[in-house]
């Protein structure tokens, strides 16, 4: 393995930049070119990319890209992880003093490295890309990422920074901190939150996908939410607490109603309202325990203590001055 022999003698290098790849054969070596470019005059670099289970040509790209480049370190991962994990995988092998984390479709432009790198140098430990625009994403997505992020803020027992992605600058305290959490379900934007330390942002333009389709579907993108919510906030745990004193203010006001019919001699028509009420608490029931079980579910796959990912195979990563 290419990484052994690097690692029996370490050189140092400033910048690594890790990029998960899911399907992104078209637009890949766009995407080395431009960031190679921008990353030139910053000292030693590499440039991790990392398959995470593409079921098109991207490991040929990436192998291809390493033979062309000495920067490019690929890495195979034994099936599609996700997003997360496969930057997660990245992040495990980088050795920069500094660490950018982005997209491989062109969605952030790497040109950001420039200011991002003369934010670092302010004295920051994190600097992370917030979206000012983002075109090319549908309504739908826009509309449900700004509904997410709002409640996710309002919830989140951390500040989790609005409209940003993956897309940040870390130093090596950073990255180092962020390898030792050892949570199966990763919420990366979350967990540098999390983190501390000064942190700043940086507004960007995103692009639109320059080649291929988002990996996103809304299976993933639910899950991303959810972690995000199980990660970082107990509060939908608490949920059933408020059901059950909207339940316990229906009670009264049943009972009062009753006690006058009975009083007043009324008969009550009783079909709707029981049937109503039965809906209430049967969907507030069923919802507290999917609740309790998103919970339990995390647990439980912490538990098991399974590796976070594999790796199938790992190629490049030459001499590292480009
Ligand atoms: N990606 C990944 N694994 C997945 C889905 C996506 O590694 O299962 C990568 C993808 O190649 C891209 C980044 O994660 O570099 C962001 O994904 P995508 O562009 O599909 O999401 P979107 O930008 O539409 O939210
Ligand atoms: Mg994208």
């Amino acid at each position: 393995m290419a990484r052994g022999t690097r690692d029996i003698q370490p050189q140092p290098v400033a910048l690594s930049v890790v990029a998960p790849c899911f399907n992104e054969e078209r637009g890949l070596d766009r995407f080395v070119a431009r960031m190679v470019a921008a990353a030139a005059g910053f000292g030693a670099f590499e440039l991790i990319l990392v398959n995470d289970g593409s079921r098109d040509k991207t490991w040929a790209c990436i192998r291809a890209m390493a033979e062309r480049y000495p920067q490019v370190l690929g890495v195979d991962l034994a099936r599609n992880h996700g997003h997360q994990l496969a930057v997660t995988a990245g992040l495990s092998l980088a050795r920069g003093a500094r660490v950018l984390v982005i997209d491989a479709d062109l969605q952030d432009p790497p040109e950001v490295l420039g200011p991002m790198m003369a934010r670092m140098d302010e004295g920051f430990d994190v600097v992370y890309g917030r979206r000012r625009s983002r075109p090319g994403e549908s309504r739908f997505k826009r509309a449900t990422a700004s509904a997410f992020y709002r409640v996710l803020g309002r919830l989140s027992e951390v500040e989790i920074p609005t409209d940003t992605g993956d897309f940040r600058l870390m130093s090596r305290r950073i990255v180092d901190r962020l390898n030792a959490m050892p949570e199966q379900d990763r919420f990366l934007r979350g967990m540098v939150a999390w983190l501390g330390g000064a942190q700043s942002e940086l507004l960007y333009d995103r692009e639109a996908r320059h080649a291929g389709e988002t990996g996103y579907t809304l299976a993933k993108m639910l899950r991303l939410a959810t972690d995000g919510l199980a990660g970082f906030s107990r509060a939908p745990l608490k949920l059933a607490v408020v059901f059950a004193c909207v339940g316990i203010a229906i009670a009264v006001a049943v009972v009062i109603y009753a006690i006058v019919g009975f009083v007043t001699g009324r008969v009550i028509p009783g079909w709707t309202s029981l049937a109503l009420i039965m809906l209430f608490f049967g969907i507030a029931q069923l919802g507290c325990l999917a609740i309790i079980g998103a919970y339990l579910g995390r647990i439980y796959m912490q538990l098991k203590g399974r590796p976070l990912y594999l790796i199938n195979q790992v190629v490049g990563g030459g001499p590292d001055t480009p």
